[in-house]
């Protein structure tokens, strides 16, 4: 009754192009058909890298409502993409942040509650999400950085911190974001786990653009 009554006051739209639908989906036929949910392979600095859709003006405006907005519907659209990519039944999934004063600001780390809505959805126990990576302060905003730029700015700005106890030998180690442009993200997520030794699986991105 309630959620008749919702969707009578508050039909449901398409996430992009706002189309009401007649059924309670994120995307109207035509714009879910434009982003692949058809599994990618890449490599970024030699670990395998996997993603369900590419980069596009769909999948922006997705990533942008989840990220900054703080949407549910967008949030679990990325979730479905990333879960695709969790076919290890036993595995950690490391989330890219966001610097501090965003996390700050938005009140929400929006890669972990990524991570542990596609955990969720892809079912299993024995996956977890550990937030182990922080970005040091002083790190300048990415936009309108040349890849060069956003290289230097990145360089050993992301840290490790792992909790009190935490093994992660014998595991297979995921780091997870929503989207890979550049590569230069998951490159520095990849450079500050290998100087703990902590091997890393794979990076599973909800999007990708390519090159990378
Ligand atoms: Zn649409």
């Amino acid at each position: 009754m309630l959620t008749s009554l919702t969707s009578l006051l508050f039909p449901p739209q398409c996430l992009h192009c706002r189309e009401s639908l007649s059924v309670p989906t994120a995307l109207c036929l035509r714009c879910a058909l434009s982003i692949s949910r058809r599994l990618n392979f890449s490599h970024i600095d030699g670990v395998p890298h996997s993603f369900a859709a590419t980069y596009n003006e769909i999948s922006s405006s997705i990533i942008l409502q989840a990220k900054e907005e703080n949407n549910s519907a967008a949030r679990t659209l990325l979730a479905e993409l990333i879960a695709l990519g969790l076919t290890d039944s036993r595995s950690i999934l490391i989330p890219i942040p966001s610097r501090r004063a965003a996390n700050r600001s938005r009140g929400y780390r929006h890669a972990t509650l990524l991570a542990q809505r596609a955990i969720t959805l892809a079912g299993g126990n024995k996956r977890q999400v550990i937030d182990c990576l922080q970005i040091n302060a002083r790190i300048r905003d990415q936009s309108g950085l040349s890849l060069q730029q956003r290289m230097e700015n990145l360089d050993r700005q992301v840290s490790v911190k792992l909790p009190r106890g935490c093994q992660l030998d014998s595991l297979r180690i995921f780091i997870v974001d929503d989207l890979v442009t550049s590569g230069a993200s998951a490159r520095e997520a990849i450079r500050a786990l290998r100087a703990e030794n902590i091997a890393i699986t794979g990076v599973i991105s909800a999007c990708a653009a390519r090159p990378h």
